[in-house]
């Protein structure tokens, strides 16, 4: 039990690797806050699936994209959970174009969601972090913002944006015990990436080492060893899991 006692949050926990990340950190001891945006009754399920393995866990809907809200997640969340040890910035959207189709509201709301939505947590967890002298962040970006995707400028901007914010905030929040690192998945099989078509699948297939997407576990698995005093001496790493696909 690496996180026995840790009160965590999960934004984006009602689906897809959020899901996952949420499970695994209450398996392994932590009691989890779920956040979500749109879908109360997913989040409600995972919320359950806690519960059934003894640990704490209730569901809090905050579009993250927006200052106030975020923050009055937290403050809601550290009222229940007496703290917040772990943050996961982990939701996110896409709104694909190729640049010269991409409209000003598909890059602002992919920007907002995906790179805001992380400032605004950040900022509200830590000072809660800095008192306890405390805490882990953990954001999900991308290996798209690592090495770009056609039709995915405003996708790559935001998540190689979360890249340079975790690096910044891993310098300026050492002092007080807190690591920020980030995960860059690769392909993984969830909702976002169903709406690949078979051709574009296939073509994927041929870029990873190990032949196969990514499931949501592989990821979790990876936030769980962060989130733990295990990772201790770890912070502003991007950290790829991604079959391979990326090597630097
Ligand atoms: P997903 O299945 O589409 O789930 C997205 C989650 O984010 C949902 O729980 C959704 O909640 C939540 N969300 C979206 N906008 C939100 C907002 N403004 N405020 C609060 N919650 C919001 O996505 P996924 O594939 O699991 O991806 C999770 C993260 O991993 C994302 O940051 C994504 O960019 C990243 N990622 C995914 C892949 C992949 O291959 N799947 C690869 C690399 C990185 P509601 O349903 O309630 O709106």
């Amino acid at each position: 039990m690496l996180l026995e006692g840790k009160k965590a949050i999960v934004t984006g926990g009602s689906r897809g690797i959020g899901r996952a990340i949420a499970i695994k950190l209450a398996q392994s001891g932590a009691d989890v806050a779920v956040n979500y945006n749109s879908n109360a009754n997913l989040a409600e399920e995972v919320v359950k699936e806690i519960k059934s393995f003894g640990r704490e866990s209730f569901s809090v809907k905050a579009d993250v994209s927006d200052y106030a809200q975020a923050e009055e997640m937290i403050k809601i969340v550290e009222a229940k959970f007496n703290g917040v040890d772990i943050l996961v910035n982990n939701a996110g959207i896409t709104k694909d174009a190729l640049l010269i189709k991409m409209k000003e509201d598909e890059w602002e709301d992919v920007i907002s969601a995906n790179l805001k939505s992380v400032f605004n947590c950040t900022k509200a967890v830590s000072r809660l972090m800095m008192k306890k002298r405390q805490g882990r962040i953990i954001n999900i970006s991308s290996v798209v913002g690592v090495i770009g995707n056609a039709g995915q400028g405003n996708y790559a901007a935001s998540k190689a944006g979360i890249i340079g914010f975790a690096k910044t905030t891993a310098r300026e929040l050492g002092i007080r015990g807190i690591t920020v690192n980030v995960v860059a998945p690769g392909y993984i099989q969830t909702d976002m990436t169903d709406k690949l078509s078979d051709g574009m699948r296939e073509q994927l297939l041929t870029q990873i080492p190990l032949k196969k997407l990514g499931s949501t576990e592989d990821v979790a698995n990876l936030v769980g060893f962060l989130a733990s005093d295990e990772a201790a001496y770890i912070t502003g790493q991007v950290i790829h899991v991604d079959g391979g696909m990326v090597m630097l």
